[in-house]
């Protein structure tokens, strides 16, 4: 097996990649690396290796990530980003230990993630998560119901509303990414977007392709996820 290190490269190659064929600069893509159901060891090596962003879907388990890596040089620095769904009741702690919410759905999670911000703290940076395939089943906000949710969570005093998250599904055709990426353009310059994150381990060169400037690799860097997952 390829150690984390490798792993890392080979993404940052195929970001590198993607990005030429789009005629943009590897550097307008940042990665965040998906450490779900990963221990905190294998984040050490991944932040040793020069990784700064992690994503986690798991509150309770980021916090005890957060709580092993306290004293650990190598993970000096890193920037979390709460990738998963976000409960009413788990707002508090998010909003006091994360640097980043990508999953905001809606204003009263916005509310109360402004709310519990520190004073001390640089705003909280959010994304608006967008259901772009219009599923009934998948979380986020239709794409309709976008720029009123962008309103109320630019007002907030302490967040950042950055842009845009999505999940496109498997196999989504160019069109599903165009199209949020149409929508992310489309509010740009009202909202002082800066941020389209879309693009995972199977899909990050279709993302990039079509807009994305922050994929979310999991996969591909730390290898395959067990099944069994941890309650959030
Ligand atoms: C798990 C997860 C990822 C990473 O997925 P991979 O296919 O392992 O790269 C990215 N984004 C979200 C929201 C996830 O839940």
């Amino acid at each position: 097996m390829r150690s984390i290190h490798d792993n890392l490269q080979a993404v940052r190659d195929r970001i590198a990649r993607a990005a030429a064929a789009a005629a943009r600069r590897p550097e307008s893509v940042t990665l965040v690396a998906v450490s779900k159901t990963h221990g905190a060891p294998l984040v050490a090596e991944a932040s040793a290796a020069g990784q700064r962003a992690f994503g986690e879907n798991y509150v309770q388990e980021a916090l005890d990530k957060m709580d092993a890596l306290r004293q650990d040089e190598n993970a000096r620095g890193i920037e979390w980003h709460l990738v998963g769904p976000l409960q009413s009741n788990k707002t508090r702690v998010v909003a006091a230990r994360f640097d980043w919410v990508q999953s905001v759905e809606s204003g009263k999670i916005a509310r109360r993630l402004s709310e519990a911000r520190l004073e001390a703290q640089a705003p909280l940076n959010v994304l608006l998560q967008v259901n772009v395939s219009g599923e009934a089943t998948k979380s986020g906000v239709m794409p309709g119901e976008v720029r009123s949710l962008a309103a109320e969570v630019k007002a907030l005093p302490r967040l950042r509303l950055r842009g845009l998250m999505a999940i496109p599904e498997p196999g989504a055709d160019a069109a599903r990414y165009r199209e949020l990426n149409d929508l992310y353009r489309g509010l740009q310059g009202e909202f002082g977007f800066d941020t389209l994150s879309m693009g995972m381990t199977d899909d990050m060169e279709q993302a990039i392709a079509q807009g994305a400037t922050m994929v979310r690799i999991g996969t591909a860097i730390f290898g395959a996820r067990q099944k069994i997952r941890p309650a959030a």
